[in-house]
């Protein structure tokens, strides 16, 4: 299936391999002959989004492709994507039995994909929208949790719109994803596929300052906006060019062909422990940068970024350097030199050609704020109730990364669906999304 946007054809992503390519048939089949198919198996419980997973592995063992397609797929509309990039050894497989026998588990999130790839290939739908009840659903921002929600609101006969402020749809699975778990390409395709069920998405939509027709014209609104940009590091010689944020870098790298780094780039410092941290760290070192270093100021043990990607960037030669923090950025003439880092008590200096910021994500605290009655927490995510995603308004509903929780696309998705369906209960009932 061909997408509707126009990519860079010398993308800096393309120079990555994938970390894990499509199963051929037989290697997915031999894969999914290994299930045991619990009954009451763990591994669908451990889906946020509620696979079958053990019905849909089973049907890969009988070679009905098609037929497992159609059980990830009633599940979760991104199941490709999910299939590419979620972190299933921490969910799904986490939780496979076969780990009690001291055998291998099963490769859930790889057979996830060889089911659904031609979901991304054809565009074919197994479902059909309900009759259309005239509802009309205003959703913000182009993302996994407007799309799953979008989607559901489709099959239940409403009329979801997307508005995206971007050119490109998709959110992080298009800007943000470590380019050799997916491809920009596919992260489109996926979108263009679930599209074709009959959702409009406008893109190059900023809202900020249509919230007030938003709310007019449509009956209900999801906001699912994301995280914000990079938290800037507040250091002395921060501004200036080598240092970068690390959501604005991976988006160069993955949408442009612009270079990702100086000319002749020997040493690279990334400054977090969070998994955004990770995935910079990793990429720089796939992309053969011989010394790159993580300097994060904890222990390794208190990182928020998940191990076993710890364990594949060591694995890919990525230095971690803890208990350490950067207390200033030193160029010469303005050129980047490297940076002076407290390391356990000590200052050392460390040359550098770039220099990666991945200490978090602000939120968007400004644009939130203008939605009325919706309420942040702390952490300026929106509080949205637990059975059904609403917000403190009765006709705006959130999720994914804008509000609390696993910053995951499954979990996305999982928001996504569930505030399709309460705001689908509120719409039938009461007409007006509940006011
Ligand atoms: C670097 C990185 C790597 C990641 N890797 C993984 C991974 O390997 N596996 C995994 O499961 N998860 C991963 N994640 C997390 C995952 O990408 C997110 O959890 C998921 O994308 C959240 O979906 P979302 O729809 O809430 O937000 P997003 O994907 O961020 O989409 C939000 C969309 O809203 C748009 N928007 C914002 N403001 C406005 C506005 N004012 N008007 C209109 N549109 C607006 C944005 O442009 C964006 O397109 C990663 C995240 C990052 C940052």
């Amino acid at each position: 299936m061909t997408i509707p946007f126009t990519l860079p054809k010398q993308r800096w992503e393309l120079k990555f391999s994938e970390a894990y390519p499509l199963y051929t048939d037989a290697e997915a089949i031999a894969e999914a002959n290994r299930c045991l198919y619990c009954y009451d198996a763990p591994c669908t419980k451990t889906c946020p989004a509620g696979i079958d997973v053990a019905v849909f592995i089973r049907k890969i063992a009988e070679r009905n492709r098609h037929g497992a397609a159609k059980t990830v797929l009633a599940s979760n509309i991104l199941g490709y994507s999910c299939g590419c990039v979620c972190p299933d050894v921490v969910l799904c497989a986490g939780s496979c039995v076969l780990k009690d026998f001291k055998k291998p588990v099963i490769q859930i999130a790889r057979l996830h994909r060889y089911a659904t790839e031609k979901f991304l290939s054809d565009g074919k739908h197994f479902f059909t929208p309900a009759t259309a009840t005239g509802k009309k659903v205003a959703l913000v921002g182009a993302g996994p949790a407007s799309l799953a929600c979008a989607y559901e609101l489709k099959l239940l006969g409403h009329e979801p719109v997307i508005f995206e402020k971007k050119t490109l749809p998709g959110g992080l699975n298009t800007t943000g994803i470590a380019p050799y778990k997916m491809t920009a390409e596919d992260a489109l395709r996926e979108v263009e596929a679930i599209r074709r069920i009959g959702i409009e998405i406008r893109t190059g939509v900023d809202i900020s300052s249509q919230i007030k027709t938003l709310l007019k014209d449509y009956d209900a609104v999801f906001i699912g906006v994301g995280i914000g940009d990079d938290t800037e590091l507040n250091v002395p010689g921060i501004d200036g060019d080598g240092v970068i944020g690390s959501i604005e870098w991976i988006e160069q790298l993955r949408l442009s062909d612009k270079p990702a780094l100086p000319k002749n780039t020997k040493r690279a410092l990334v400054v977090g422990g969070g998994n955004t941290a990770l995935d910079a760290a990793r990429e720089l070192a796939q992309l053969g940068v011989p010394e790159v270093t993580m300097v994060y100021r904890r222990t390794a043990q208190l990182m928020p970024g998940f191990r076993h990607e710890l364990n594949d960037a060591r694995i890919e030669g990525v230095h971690l350097l803890e208990h350490a923090v950067i207390t200033e950025i030193v160029r010469e003439k303005g050129k980047l030199k490297g940076a002076r880092v407290r390391a356990s008590d000590e200052d050392i200096f460390l040359q550098a050609d770039i220099i990666i910021i991945a200490i978090g994500q602000a939120k968007w605290r400004d644009l939130l704020m203008k939605f009325p009655d919706v309420e942040l927490n702390e952490a300026n995510e929106i509080i949205v109730d637990e059975e059904t995603g609403r917000t403190g308004n009765q006709r705006i509903y959130a999720g994914g990364d804008a509000t609390p929780g696993m910053k995951l696309v499954v979990q996305a998705v999982a928001d996504g669906k569930r505030a399709a369906q309460a705001m689908h209960r509120e719409l039938l009932q009461t007409g007006k999304g509940g006011a």
